[in-house]
């Protein structure tokens, strides 16, 4: 057999602009592809509702790297033999992968990269999911960047490579078998509800952009619209580049300068990952330790009751419950509402960030290394460009506020689909016979709160000023 070329897929789940994959398709020699489920110590394994997507996804792109003449294999095991085997299946003289940044991966790579290459291998990295590398982009002084706002300026500033063109086909092979186990029974929601794949997320993106985007702006803090792009899982996986959705944006605006400023905005919610992905490379590992240090020294609650009904999306508070719930049978949750069940979490319950990050990490489709943590930190307050610890959102207000009618409620908490809109945040202040004509028995057919709102948040401000 020929020599060949081997791509380690990780979280680059796509065909184009995949620069290992566009590298490893210049030579002319087979390319296989590999996607390994790692068990290596020390890194972070995925969670429940990824897993599912990851399923979905290997699917789709395994039919499409073979009639580019790619065969993809899938393996479970430690990468650091999984991967040298493999090498030694295929007769690999090259292996090629685009590059992650959390402190462990990379130490993890990088140790890979100098046993295979003193084994006489060629190795390279890439960017394959940021706009820009972390350490492409410095302050002034030279040192990481802590507050989005000036980050956001420089990243604007800086040039973004364009996506890589189309890439060149080798003949086309049999899509081969890929030995996945079939997901678990409660995936059906998660299945049914996504379009999976790096087609499906380009379909997505171009809807957006038609449909969605001119509004984007002033309604994607409405959890009940369809106002946002909905990229978020495909991006974790790498269906779609962060640069194809840049240079997309870019040209609308071009050719339709009325779209500038919904255009802008929405490419700032994307630096809000870049911005993301700048603290997982820069901080100490940020999902488990608090960026700011003295956030280590609060006394979390230890309330398994209180957390179990916040999972589960019986917590007495009509927004919260609604956003639990979507979580558990989608996989994702409106940004808006990610915030309030977060406050509730660390703020009113005073339960520790990373019990909530773990919570998400197994049951959001877009889990993210990089996202999930930061944005934790930023509503408890102990990230690097946080929240301030005084600002706890009240979630009946934040509720009439951007779901005036109560309809995301309803969706998702039907106990309360006959509550009228004036009661529908608040039913425990309802009067008896509002919730008799609602057919809701508080404590019976839907819980009372499982916190006060006000004194919660009296003893939260007590323990975080301290
Ligand atoms: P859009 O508004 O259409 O934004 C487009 C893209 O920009 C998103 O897909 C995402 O990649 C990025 N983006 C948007 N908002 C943010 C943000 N605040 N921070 C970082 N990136 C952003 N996002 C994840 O991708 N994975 C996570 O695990 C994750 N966990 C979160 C946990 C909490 C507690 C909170 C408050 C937010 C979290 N987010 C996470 C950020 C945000 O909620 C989602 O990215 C967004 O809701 C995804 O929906 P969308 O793709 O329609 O977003």
């Amino acid at each position: 057999m020929a020599s060949s070329t081997l791509v380690w897929l990780r979280n680059d789940l796509r065909i184009a602009d995949n620069p290992a994959l566009a590298a490893a398709l210049k030579h002319d020699a087979p390319v296989h592809a590999v996607y390994v489920l790692e068990t290596d110590r020390g890194l972070r394994p995925l969670g429940g509702a990824a897993k599912v997507w990851l399923h979905e996804s290997l699917a789709a792109l395994n039919g499409a790297l073979a009639e580019r003449g790619v065969r993809l294999s899938y393996r479970e095991g430690e990468s650091r033999t999984v991967l040298p085997e493999i090498v030694r299946e295929t007769r690999a003289e090259r292996v090629y992968w685009n590059r992650r940044y959390d402190p462990a991966g990379r130490s993890h790579d990088a140790a890979l990269k100098s046993a295979l290459k003193s084994d006489g291998l060629a190795v390279e990295s890439f960017n394959g999911s940021l706009l820009i590398e972390p350490w492409d982009i410095a302050t002034k002084q030279g040192t990481p960047y802590g507050v989005f706002t000036p980050f956001w300026k420089a990243l604007k500033d800086k040039p973004i490579p364009e996506p890589i063109g189309r890439i060149e086909k080798h003949a086309a092979i049999a899509a081969p078998a890929l030995d996945l186990d079939a997901p678990p029974f409660w995936a059906d929601g998660i299945v049914q509800r996504w379009a999976i794949g790096e087609k499906a997320a380009k379909t997505v993106l171009a809807d957006f952009l038609d449909d969605l985007l001119a509004d984007y702006p002033t309604d994607r803090d409405l959890p009940r619209k369809r106002a946002t792009s909905e990229m978020s899982p495909h991006l974790r996986f790498g269906e779609i580049g962060p640069r194809q959705i840049w240079f997309a944006v870019r040209h609308l605006i071009d050719s339709k300068p009325s779209m500038a400023s919904a255009g802008e905005k929405f490419l700032s919610e994307v630096a809000w990952r870049e911005f993301s992905y700048h603290l997982l490379y820069h901080r100490d590992d940020i999902a488990s330790h608090s960026m700011q240090e003295r956030f280590d020294e609060i006394e979390w609650r230890a309330d398994a009751k209180a957390l179990h009904a916040w999972q589960k999306g019986q917590t007495g508070i009509p927004i919260v419950d609604a956003g639990m719930r979507q979580l558990w049978q989608t996989g994702w949750m409106h940004n808006r509402v990610r915030m309030l069940t977060a406050s509730l979490l660390t703020k009113n319950l005073l339960i520790d960030w990373r019990t909530g990050e773990n919570w998400f990490w197994d049951t959001l489709v877009d889990a993210d290394p990089a996202n999930n943590p930061a944005s934790w930190q930023w509503v408890a307050g102990s990230g690097a460009d946080a929240a301030p610890y005084f600002r706890i959102f009240n979630p009946v207000t934040q509720g009439e506020k951007f779901d005036p009618g109560g309809d995301y409620v309803r969706e998702w908490v039907p106990e309360l689909k006959g509550m009228p809109d004036k009661w529908v945040h608040k039913p425990w202040l309802a009067d008896a016979a509002t919730l008799d004509k609602a057919g809701l028995k508080l404590g019976v057919t839907y819980p009372e709160p499982i916190v006060d709102l006000k004194s919660s948040r009296e003893r939260a401000l007590d323990t975080l000023k301290r």
